[in-house]
């Protein structure tokens, strides 16, 4: 049986049983007579002569999208989704050897919507992406040709892709900064919007030696180690045309955290590569396969490149090698021989903008014609409150240092002229389902809300596919997410619902102690359980689905993910998480996303929401539980908009007094090593720890280094002309008018130059010392090689 005709039925259903759902009448359904006519009329209208709705009624059954209720008289058929409400409304709080009666109501109400989804048509040919594009070349066209090949033939792109291609390749003409946000939901191509433009832009450049090109700028590694396979994989599809027009291939580096300084230092266990047999493997991307169908391998750097140090990765599964001439491994290599493509994360370029190690694959100092000409900003919408306006600084700096016209790509508050490109209505199709709940707990219960969200969270991944039959073959998924805002509440509903399930977690890993709780809800041994099946606490919709509770070792499997432990495992059921998880993490399996209370951000929340139902066959579940005070209260009674948001326009508070002084202590470091440069230090300087930390006793220019910057700091305080020069520094950098910079110079708290600048250098000039009551100690006001851990923190983005 087709199963468009199955999801056809279902759709209808589903319909039918919405009015009466929505008026929160739950115990509704379909008489056979009832349920054999309409499916009949879909099989008419479908022409499907050869099928009785009786088979249909079997195969519904069978995928456990139907289910027979004869507790009730008469008897009745409802959908999954039919009966996965009724059993949410019907929670109750009871315990182990508990009887049901007793246990008390938790939902006094509810609001529910079943609405179809949707997703930008593609229905533009690749042909068409160039057409009236003033100064397209037949490169460029091949470019788009190759990157939507799939399987001898061509994927459609969607209105809003070609339209931003066009305006992305016509901005990249200009000698001008623009800045162009392109929105669309999880899913939808949004990356296509940006690759297709930059790898064209990429190709067209004829100057074929080594300097970074275009930078990708992601605020989490997760997100970030996600977009780079998916570009190495576009890289290794357009090799042979890049090799025909540049004579090698495109290369690829990204900058964070577990790139080595060198190939030696790739061994060091804070670099977190894994220990091979045959080298170490990287924690950074997997195999591209042929980069059309990924394989998705293990990829080791062989011990005997890295002795000799030359780059080069090979997967572990189909022993596929990409050699230099595509990856770039190392910082110092990036220093040598910059990637055409740049992945990094925030914090790096924070950092990297005082680091002479980094200065030209970031494109500072880069002579004219070779500098950046794109970046790549990625799920902007993580970036709000303060840390979007520190983001917002830190790219201000990086342009300021790199003196280039730079076409922005995302979201950027640096910019006024901001142009947002996303798929006007008529270019949306419709597919598919997916149901919106909001509970509110009874506050006559006597219970909290806490235990809502615990029971919900026992009874929806049961009301979803069993992992290891899935009869509903996909729509339905099989893992369920839990998120709350507040850690300390994730921690504790963490060990609640471990206890749920029967399990305490000890020794790194949860172990069955008791039967589930939900085994309550399996069949009692003696007596008439029709009252209980009734009441709904009887569980068969879970048991008709494969799922079985009723004694110890029976209960979901429960994991955590928070940003003290990342990763999820394969066979959880159900997942405890906190933000680490919004972004960059997809999981076809999840199906349902439960929030616990009101959501603290819109945008957050949206992105919680397209955790479920990656596949566009699936049909998700995003269930909020709400108290019945305060803001959970004002969310219940404006549910909709919950689900309908209207997105408050990013208002980064760039103008946030703390952040502003943050951020120019941080260009003041920026510019003592731009004035350094020019002095002849080390070339292997890293500002932050050349400034922060006593030099090794065996390097001597190190304490040379510091002498220097006490000297361009002294000269600050009393030489107009320096002073000039920071003043201008600090001013253009963070975008300041010439009374702000003035206000972060001069006046308190913490003025740059009455408090910053002396501090640092009477440490350098001191040595950190301290005054104790006989002696000086010296290196004693030292912090973890941050020059001035009471200005700024070492870590600005980290979350
Ligand atoms: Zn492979």
């Amino acid at each position: 049986m087709k199963s468009d005709l199955l999801i056809k039925i279902l759709d209808r259903l589903e319909w039918l049983e919405d009015p009466l759902l929505c008026w929160g009448v739950i115990d509704g359904g379909f008489s056979t007579e009832e349920l054999r006519e309409v499916i009949d009329k879909e099989l008419a209208n479908g022409q499907e002569w050869d099928l009785s709705s009786d088979d249909v009624i079997e195969v519904m059954s069978s995928r456990a999208l139907l289910v027979h209720d004869s507790n009730i008289s008469p008897a009745r058929w409802r959908t999954r989704n039919g009966e996965t409400m009724r059993l949410l409304a019907r929670l109750r709080q009871y315990f182990l050897d508990q009887n049901w009666q007793s246990g008390t109501n938790l939902i006094s109400d509810f609001r529910y919507a079943r609405r179809p989804r949707f997703y930008p048509k593609r229905d533009h040919s690749w042909v068409t992406a160039l057409d009236g594009l003033h100064g397209a070349t037949d490169t460029q066209r091949s470019v788009i040709e190759v990157m939507t090949q799939r399987d001898g033939q061509h994927d459609q792109l969607g209105g809003f892709q070609i339209r931003a291609t066009r305006h992305l390749l016509t901005a990249l003409q200009g000698q001008t900064t623009t800045a162009t946000v392109v929105g669309a939901g999880t899913g939808s191509g949004k990356t296509n919007a940006f690759y297709l433009p930059a790898f064209s832009y990429l190709a067209g450049v004829t100057d074929s030696s080594a300097w970074t090109r275009a930078l990708a700028v992601y605020p989490r590694t997760e997100l970030l180690k996600d977009q780079l396979d998916t570009a190495f994989a576009h890289a290794c599809r357009l090799d042979t045309l890049w090799k025909s027009m540049h004579g090698r291939s495109m290369t690829i580096g990204s900058l964070y955290g577990s790139t080595p300084t060198n190939a030696q230092n790739v061994r060091a266990s804070y670099r977190g590569w894994g220990k091979r047999t045959r080298g170490m493997a990287s924690p950074q991307m997997r195999c591209p396969g042929n980069g059309y169908s990924p394989c998705g391998g293990e990829l080791i750097w062989p011990h005997e490149d890295i002795d000799s140090g030359v780059e080069r990765l090979v997967c572990s599964s189909c022993r596929r090698v990409f050699d230099q001439g595509q990856i770039v491994l190392t910082r110092q290599r990036m220093q040598n021989s910059p990637p055409d493509l740049l992945f990094m994360t925030t914090e790096m370029l924070n950092r990297g903008l005082s680091d002479l190690n980094l200065r030209r694959p970031l494109g500072i100092d880069a002579p004219a014609g070779r500098k950046p000409r794109m970046m790549l900003l990625d799920e902007i919408h993580t970036y709000d409150g303060t840390t979007g306006a520190q983001a917002a600084m830190v790219l201000r700096r990086w342009h300021h240092s790199v003196q280039a016209p730079i076409t922005f790509v995302g979201l950027s508050a640096t910019d006024d002229q901001v142009t947002s490109i996303t798929p006007e209505p008529e270019e949306l199709e419709y597919e598919g389902a997916e149901y919106l709940l909001a509970l509110r707990s009874d506050p006559t219960s006597g219970a909290s809300v806490l235990s809502t969200t615990i029971q919900a969270s026992m009874l929806l991944p049961r009301a979803q596919d069993e992992p290891g039959s899935r009869v509903s073959s996909g729509v339905y998924g099989t893992k369920a997410f839990v998120f709350t805002d507040d850690l300390d509440v994730t921690n504790r509903l963490f060990s609640y619902l471990l206890d749920a399930e029967g399990q305490k977690y000890s020794w790194g890993k949860p172990t069955s102690i008791k039967p589930p709780l939900a085994s309550m809800r399996t069949l009692p041994s003696g007596g008439d359980p029709t009252q209980q099946r009734r009441a709904g606490q009887v569980w068969d919709l879970p048991s008709a689905i494969g799922h079985k509770f009723a004694t110890k070792g029976e209960g979901l499997r429960v994991s955590r993910t928070t940003s003290q432990d990342s990763g999820v495992t394969a066979e959880s059921q159900l997942i405890v998480a906190t933000a680490s998880l919004e972004v960059g993490f997809d999981d076809p399996d999840v199906g349902v996303v439960i929030q616990h209370k009101a959501p603290r951000g819109v945008a957050a929340f949206l992105q919680r929401k397209g955790r479920a139902g990656r596949k566009r066959t699936m049909r998700p579940y995003t269930v909020v539980v709400l108290s019945d005070y305060g803001r959970d209260r004002a969310t219940y009674e404006a549910w909709d908009s919950l689900f309908d948001p209207v997105l408050p326009d990013l208002v980064l508070p760039i103008r946030n007094r703390a952040v502003l002084r943050m951020q120019a202590t941080i260009a003041m470091i920026d510019w003592l090593t731009s004035q350094l440069r020019q002095q002849n230090i080390p070339k292997t300087t890293s500002a932050w720890m050349a400034l922060g930390q006593k030099p090794a006793e065996t390097f001597q220019p190190g304490r040379e280094t510091q002498r220097k910057a006490a000297e361009i700091l002294s000269a600050a305080l009393r030489d107009p002309d320096r002073q000039r020069s920071l003043h201008i520094w600090i001013q253009n950098a963070l975008g300041l008018t010439d009374a702000e910079t003035n206000e972060v110079l001069w006046h308190p708290p913490r003025p740059l130059l009455l408090a910053a600048v002396p501090t640092l250098r009477r440490r350098l000039l001191h040595n950190w010392a301290v005054a104790g009551p006989n002696s000086v100690d010296e290196f004693r006001d030292l912090m973890g090689g941050n020059p001035l851990p009471d200005f700024f923190p070492m870590n600005l983005f980290t979350v």
